[in-house]
């Protein structure tokens, strides 16, 4: 393999996801939600950027834009590479979009040479759960996992099944999205959208884990009084409850290593000035790469609060939300990828990923393997999401030498 123009291959990065961050529901704003309208639009400049790599590009039933660039031989098995071309509403312009145009930007640097193996870059149709409550329509197709959501409404009362025909696609064809083995595995690349690599000055990081995530509902029950005439050792104020456990939310979980817990939401009932709080309902939002250390977290956080509430003459309810456990990274396909990167002389970050990514549902069937880039800022969903051109460089020429490591497999 010849050496490739990163620097040149990243700015190409750049002007592709200006020319998509065009692609929008609404003027002046990012807005790209799952098959409206703009992904048309989208679809059209993907599929010319990958035919120009040489890639064969189709659109399969659940709308993900696929190009496959063949191997030297027939019936070899295939990497895939790509991320999401969906968005929040006013986002930014490198949230999924960087990692589909980057790994087309992998092939355009093989510049026609064939390797021992296929590739398939997927510029996944949904991953944000905007338009229809649910992310990952689109990799769940791949995984033959997309089936049980066709009947889901949007707000507008379009089914899943609706909108797949609206545009233009057959949802009788599902099936088909499916990916067949030989697969080599799926690496993905993304902006962070955290602020951990600009923190330590690193541009490029290594994903090891995608963290497990527990919500939960608390209810803090005191009796909401009069302000003037309720003495404050007869009160059961549950607002000043929920202020004692929330800071000790956060101690603790300042306090253990890769933990973060959020109070993100609250209620107080009745909600007067004059009122000594009845009832105080909040959110608890607690992630963690270590499913035990998630569990353990919140055991202790439940714990903590019924003390409070014990001490203060309360009641305390609670109820889980979601839970989802942490996925692993393939330990073989990211040693593959450290390799790659210390051959080109870059010693990437490992690192957790607080959020949710493609690579999580693909994971249950393939190895998987993800390169985060700096967020500048660590902003991410918000028009000011950025990414600097050299990261790209940098995260690039780490692609370059993972698919040659890949070759010599
Ligand atoms: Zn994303």
């Amino acid at each position: 393999m010849q050496r490739v123009d990163t620097v040149r291959l990243a700015q190409r990065c750049m002007e592709m996801c200006d020319a998509l961050a065009k692609c929008t529901e609404e003027e002046g704003h990012i807005t790209r939600t799952f098959l409206a309208e703009p992904t048309h639009e989208a679809h059209r400049l993907l599929r010319a950027w990958m035919e120009q790599a040489g890639m064969a590009v189709q659109v399969d039933a659940a709308g993900n834009l696929r190009g496959v660039y063949a191997a030297e031989v027939g019936n070899a098995p295939r990497l895939l590479m790509g991320s999401h071309i969906d968005t929040v509403p006013d986002a930014g312009a490198y949230d999924g979009v960087l990692g589909v145009v980057m790994a087309i930007a992998l092939v355009e640097g093989l510049a026609g040479g064939k390797l021992n193996y296929a590739i398939e870059v997927v510029a996944f149709s949904e991953e944000e759960g905007v338009r229809f409550g649910v992310p990952f329509l689109g990799s769940r197709a791949l995984t033959g996992d997309a089936e049980p959501l066709l009947e889901r409404a949007d707000a507008d009362g379009i089914s899943v099944r609706q909108a797949i025909r609206n545009f233009g696609l057959d949802p009788e064809r599902l099936a088909e999205a499916r990916v067949q083995q030989p697969v080599l595995g799926f690496m993905e690349m993304h902006i962070e959208q955290g602020p951990v690599l600009e923190s330590l000055g690193q541009g490029v990081g290594i994903v090891e884990a995608i963290v497990g995530q527990s919500r939960l509902q608390l209810a803090f029950t005191g009796r909401a009084n009069h302000a003037g005439t309720t003495p404050m050792h007869l009160r059961q104020d549950a607002l000043v409850a929920a202020a004692e456990w929330i800071a000790l939310v956060e101690r603790e979980a300042s306090a253990t290593a890769g933990l973060v817990a959020t109070v993100g939401q609250m209620q107080v009932k009745p909600g007067a000035g004059n009122v000594v709080p009845g009832e105080a309902v909040m959110s608890l939002d607690v992630r963690h790469a270590d499913d035990t250390e998630r569990r353990m977290a919140v055991e202790l956080f439940l714990h903590r609060a019924q003390e409070i509430a014990q001490r203060r003459g309360l009641m305390l309810t609670h109820s889980i939300r979601m839970e989802h456990s942490a996925v692993q990274m393939d330990v073989a396909l990211t040693a593959r990828l450290e390799a790659a990167a210390h051959a080109v002389g870059q010693h990437p970050l490992c690192m957790t990923s607080g959020a949710g990514h493609d690579a999580m549902v693909m994971a249950q069937q393939f190895p998987v393997a993800m390169l985060f880039l700096r967020s500048p800022g660590g902003i991410s969903h918000h028009p000011e999401e950025a990414v600097l051109v050299e990261d790209v460089a940098a995260a690039l020429e780490i692609g370059c030498q993972f698919l040659q490591e890949l070759e010599n497999r």
